[in-house]
């Protein structure tokens, strides 16, 4: 790929994390970080900038050799050098996109929203809300809570309601199935997966479940608490059967699912080891998906 097979190897010191963390604290720095990142735009190769360049974009007021002195202390880490000046890193690309996703809102709460679907306990309208960076989707009669969503501000539009809920359903999916498939959403390390009773969840007990998958990631610390319905969402045959008969579940908000929000359809065979069974019930027909400890389906029975 062009721009990225020509980065020259070097060696970082190994699990040098507060180094690492510690350069994105000069405004300088970050700066740097922030001018490379939007010289990019949306295609092409990552630019070069000389050195000109980039200290007329860095909007900070330091004499020529303060700015050299902290791009030199960036380089290895975040930004390369070449020879025709300066670039990002992909891990320099990484820490824009990041500051990017969490800073882009004016709004840092809004709601309540009436996310379309009915509580399956009480029958009131369940209701989502955005607060300190959740968001919460909640019956506000019987206090069932059916989701809490790690959402970066930078989605929020709350003059579009319908591309709104659409766009958090969708970023939250894309986590949960990386989580399904055992690979961090955040850093692509491996996940740690273990199933819990409901009264060991942190949400016991205004979240009802039979079982509490937690999935975990020891690298970020990236983690996911969820029902067995909606931890196997993306299952194949779970797909297939549901499409065959007109609900296509990847674009089914996951709150419409009943299936994915109650343990109402889920039977645990055995806790040790764990084995669960979810039933799947559209027109009369009934698919039941019978999974271990590790997500894996064991079993699909159509009846
Ligand atoms: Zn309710
Ligand atoms: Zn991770």
């Amino acid at each position: 790929m062009p721009g990225w097979s020509d980065r020259e190897s070097t060696t970082l010191p190994e699990g040098d994390d507060e180094a690492a963390f510690a350069l994105v604290g000069n405004e300088t720095r970050a700066e740097i970080i922030r001018a490379l990142g939007e010289a990019r735009g949306q295609e092409g190769a990552r630019p070069i900038l000389s050195f000109s360049e980039l200290h007329d974009a860095v909007d900070v007021d330091v004499v020529s050799s303060q700015f050299n002195y902290h791009l030199q202390q960036l380089l290895d880490y975040y930004v390369d050098q070449t020879e025709d000046g300066y670039r990002l890193r992909p891990e320099g690309s990484l820490v824009y996109r990041t500051i990017k996703a969490g800073t882009l809102s004016d709004r840092d709460s809004f709601g309540p929203l009436d996310v379309g679907f009915d509580c399956y306990y009480c029958g009131d309208p369940a209701e989502g809300v955005y607060d300190d960076g959740m968001f919460t989707v909640q019956c506000p009669g019987c206090e069932t809570l059916y989701d809490l969503i790690l959402v970066p501000p930078a989605t929020l539009d709350p003059d579009d309601v319908d591309g709104l809920l659409h766009r958090i359903d969708q970023f939250n999916r894309h986590r949960r199935l990386a989580f399904n498939r055992d690979v961090c959403p955040m850093c692509a390390n491996d996940v740690d997966t273990q199933f819990m009773t409901s009264e060991a969840s942190p949400f016991d007990p205004v979240q009802p479940r039979e079982v509490v998958v937690h999935q975990s990631c020891s690298h970020c610390g990236s983690q996911m608490y969820v029902g067995v319905g909606a931890a196997v969402i993306y299952d194949p045959g779970l797909v297939s059967f549901c499409f065959e008969r007109g609900i296509d579940v990847t674009e089914t908000p996951l709150w419409e699912l009943e299936f994915a929000m109650t343990d109402r359809s889920v039977t645990v065979r055995s806790r040790d080891p764990w084995e669960v069974a979810v039933e799947v019930a559209v027109d009369g027909d009934t698919l039941e998906l019978v999974v271990d400890d590790r997500l894996t389906v064991l079993e699909r029975n159509y009846s």
